[in-house]
Parts: C-alpha cells; sequence; structure tokens
C-alpha cells in the first residue's frame, strides 16, 4: 500500500513524502483508515514502528478542515505519560504537518505556566500534554475543551494504569461525549479493557504486534554478573566495541544514572544522565545532545523507557534489570526503530533473577546467555530464575562467547507452551529494506505476553512526579 491510498489531504502527502517514508508501516495502513472512518481504536504495535504517524496523520486530517464549532480550544488532544515523550509528538506534528495551517503545542510539567497560559488564550488546533499540568490549567478554567473532536492516548497501557487513570478520566470526562477516542500502545494488558471500555465507543481493534512485543530486529543478549563491580567492567569491555555507536544505559535509580554517568565521562566517554530528578532543562538538553551525536551514552531511568525515538541508537543496555517486564519492553525498543536493528544487552546479577523470569516470560523466550572472554561469572545466575540460565563454564573462548539456549534446562520449571515464542511465525523480515525506510507487512506472530505484574517501584513515582509537581492535587 502507498500512502497515497490513504486518501489523506495533499499537504499531509506533501510532508511525509519529505520524510522520505516509502510506504506505510503496518499499524499506519490499519490504523489511519479507520481513524479517518471516525471509529474509536485501541490500536497495539511493537516500540519504533510509527505509532506515532499514525494518529497524527489522521488528527492532521481532521485539521485540514475547519471545524463546524464555534470557539477557540484545541479540537484534537494527545496525552502521553512523559515530557519528552509530548515533546516528540509535538515535533511530529510540526513535521507532518508542515504544509498545513496548524497551531499546535505542548502543556507539560516543569516548564513556567505563562508560555502555556499564552497558548491556551489563543485558537488553537493540536495541544499534547501530560496529564498533571493539563489538569492545572483545567481547574483554573483556562482550558476550553467545547469543540474538542479528537482525543488520543499514546502509550495507553501507561495512561490508564494506577498512576494516570484517575488524571485521564477527569481530562476525559471534561470533553464532548462525541468525540472520538484513540488509544495507541506497544505493551497491552487485558485488565485495561474495562477502563478503555469507560473511554471509548465500540472500539476497533487493530493488533500488529499480535501477542508478540518484541521485535525480531532487535537482538537480545544476557550477561550474567556477579556483583556490581563485574557489571561495570563488562560494561567497559562492551563500550571499547566500535560499532556501539550510540547507546542508552539504563539504571533503575537516579543517583545511580548520575554516578554512572559521572564515571564515563571521566573515563573519557561522551555520556550525560537522564533522570526525572533533572530539570525539564537539563532533559531537554541531554536528549538534544544525543540525538545531534554529541553524546555517545545515555545514562537514563525508565523516564527514557518509552517512546523515546532517537534514530542511530545501536545498543540499548540494562544496567539493571528493570523490576517490571513491560518496561524491559519498552527500554529495548529504544533501539532496533524504524527498520533498523539493534542490539540490546542485559546485566543480570542473582539478586535480579526473579525480575529476569518475569521479563523471560514476559517476552516469551529465553533471553541469549552471552559471556565475555575474561570476565566470565564466577556464580552462574541462582536456578530460581527458572530460565535455565547457567552461564559461568561454557560459551567463553576468544571475544564474546554465546550460548544459546535454544531448549529450557534440564530440570528447571518449562515455561507454558503458550509462554514460548513460536519462531517460525515471527518472521525477521517484519520491516523492509532499511535503506528506503519501508516497511513491509503480512507478518504473523504468535506468543503469549502477559503482563508480569502492576508497577510499584521507583519508575512509577518518578512517572508520577513529572506531571503531579506540587501546584495543585494533579500538578
Ligand atoms: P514511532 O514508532 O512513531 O516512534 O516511529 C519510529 C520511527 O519510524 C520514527 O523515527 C519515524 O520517523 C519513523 N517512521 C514512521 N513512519 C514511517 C514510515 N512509514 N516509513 C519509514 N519510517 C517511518
Amino acid at each position: 500500500m502507498s500512502f497515497s491510498q490513504l486518501n489523506l489531504a495533499a499537504p499531509i502527502l506533501k510532508a511525509v513524502e519529505l520524510c522520505g517514508y516509502s510506504a506505510p508501516t503496518p499499524i499506519q495502513e490499519q490504523a489511519v483508515p479507520k481513524a479517518l472512518e471516525g471509529h474509536d481504536l485501541i490500536a497495539s504495535a511493537q516500540t519504533g514502528t510509527g505509532k506515532t504517524a499514525a494518529f497524527v496523520l489522521p488528527a492532521l486530517q481532521r485539521i485540514s478542515r475547519p471545524s463546524t464549532l464555534k470557539g477557540k480550544g484545541p479540537r484534537v488532544l494527545v496525552l502521553t505519560p512523559t515530557r519528552e515523550l509530548a515533546n516528540q509528538v509535538s515535533e511530529a506534528v510540526r513535521t507532518y504537518g508542515k504544509f498545513l495551517r496548524v497551531r499546535s503545542g505542548a502543556i507539560l510539567g516543569g516548564v513556567p505556566y505563562f508560555e502555556q497560559q499564552r497558548l491556551l488564550a489563543l485558537p488553537v488546533d493540536i495541544i499534547v500534554a501530560t496529564p498533571g499540568r493539563l489538569i492545572d490549567h483545567l481547574e483554573s478554567g483556562r482550558v476550553d475543551f467545547s469543540r474538542l473532536e479528537l482525543l488520543v492516548l499514546d502509550e495507553a497501557d501507561r495512561m490508564l494504569d494506577m498512576g494516570f487513570s484517575e488524571a485521564v478520566q477527569t481530562i476525559a470526562a471534561a470533553t464532548p461525549a462525541s468525540r472520538q477516542t484513540l488509544l495507541f500502545t506497544a505493551t497491552w494488558d487485558r485488565s485495561m479493557d474495562a477502563l478503555a471500555k469507560k473511554l471509548l465507543k465500540d472500539p476497533q481493534r487493530v493488533e500488529i504486534a499480535g501477542r508478540k512485543t518484541t521485535l525480531d530486529t532487535i537482538e537480545q543478549r544476557l550477561h550474567a554478573a556477579d556483583s556490581m563491580q563485574h557489571k561495570s567492567r563488562m560494561l567497559n569491555h562492551l563500550l571499547e566495541d566500535k560499532a556501539l555507536t550510540r547507546a542508552i544505559i539504563f539504571s533503575s535509580t537516579k543517583r545511580h544514572a548520575d554516578q554512572l554517568a559521572r564515571e564515563l565521562t571521566e573515563q573519557g566517554h561522551a555520556a550525560e544522565a537522564l533522570h526525572g530528578d533533572m530539570t525539564q532543562g537539563a532533559r531537554n538538553r541531554a536528549i538534544t545532545k544525543m540525538k545531534r551525536g554529541n553524546v555517545r551514552l545515555l545514562v537514563a531511568t525508565d523516564v527514557a523507557a518509552r517512546g523515546l525515538d532517537v534514530t542511530g541508537i545501536s545498543h540499548v543496555i540494562n544496567y539493571d534489570l528493570p523490576k517490571n517486564a513491560e518496561d524491559y519492553v519498552h527500554r529495548i525498543g529504544r533501539t532496533g526503530r524504524a527498520g533498523a536493528t539493534g542490539i540490546a544487552i542485559s546485566f543480570a546479577s542473582s539478586r535480579e533473577a526473579d525480575q529476569l523470569t518475569r521479563i523471560e516470560r514476559y517476552i516469551g523466550q529465553p533471553l541469549t546467555r552471552h559471556v565475555i572472554a575474561g570476565l566470565e561469572p564466577r556464580y552462574p545466575l541462582a536456578a530460581r530464575s527458572g530460565s535455565g540460565a547457567g552461564t559461568g563454564s561454557r560459551g567463553a573462548g576468544t571475544g564474546s562467547g554465546t550460548r544459546r539456549p535454544g531448549s529450557w534446562g534440564a530440570g528447571q520449571k518449562q515455561p507454558s507452551p503458550a509462554l514460548r515464542v513460536r519462531r517460525d511465525s515471527a518472521s525477521p523480515k517484519f520491516f523492509g529494506d532499511r535503506s528506503d525506510r519501508s516497511w513491509s507487512s503480512n507478518e504473523s506472530y504468535s506468543q503469549d505476553g502477559k503482563r508480569g505484574m502492576r508497577r510499584k517501584d521507583g519508575a512509577s513515582d518518578e512517572f508520577r512526579r513529572d506531571s503531579y509537581a506540587k501546584k495543585s492535587r494533579w500538578a
């Protein structure tokens, strides 16, 4: 299918053409026509497969026609869980709306209110917002939703989970019942269905990922680690690899992210930290430096796990495993975007064995064990990982040794067949040719991706604090 078959207005097609996209991605191919027909949607596809355009293009199509209603409030509202993501979506609106007259803006926490008050006082077409700050403006009566036509929840599973659902429902209740609602997500939990039902009318489903949550274009490796020092030594080794052009290193705490970024800088690496305790200005600067290639290593907490689209991230390194299995999927999705390939390397100590088990269950496959010659772990990963994960003795040789545990370890608990990936149906050629940035569809996946657990970890607090700063009960 070509973009011209999507029946988008000529200025939108022109902008898409300028981006160099030769064909819609599967999620765009399926979601855009349904969205243009006016249906409510629950759309899921793996990270980095063009979801943003899949909702921004139909949003712009609406804006290409004049509103039938009087007023100056936004006609489209996109809600995102993080400020970085909101900025990115705003950028996408500008990119794809380049040849249209679109007035758009972002309403985010962590930045002064003044500019946002000015934005809301002017006629505006599209607002991209994080919920906390938007509710602040709502409560002070500055937002006019009377002509809102379209509400989009990006990273919808996150927007509907405990941290955000109340805020999202409050915002949705302030918009006209006649609105169209689109939910886009990479990971979907059936427990969200009830809440989705409240927000959506007769939704249609678009499921590109099927139940396969990770892309085969991302090579996933696991290194067993004895200690923090061992992790650091392995990290230093990996950083010597010239093929590692740009990497995000995920750490579980803000303090450690700062410390690691400092250590790496002292060792002569171009490294920056990114976490929720930094000012918004500093967060934006770190991302911009990464985007411009001035920084090779971004040491981040899960604030960078979702949605962040930086071209050319060759590696994601999980210095610590995420507590939540689905965060693993989001983290590694920072590489292998837009049809590119990527490498995701995770370190796991025995203390993280349970997290590893949850992750492997969630993605439906064991992570491939690797060892670095000379840096072999002294102890095998604790058996409670349940993943057949003895790592120490085998695979070492010259360079990185690899052991592909095609089968689950003898005597260890196997995941149910439904949890195991059927590689035969998960084609590695999900994307079209990387060079022409085109996608091919017709893929089918078979895998069960059960959500591991509700998040109660620090990452959640971080997200919440972003949008629920101190100004009001929401902010
Ligand atoms: P997203 O999943 O929306 O973050 O998009 C991931 C990347 O894919 C972004 O860098 C987009 O610019 C790129 N992209 C989106 N749609 C297409 C397309 N149809 N063809 C090629 N690249 C695309």
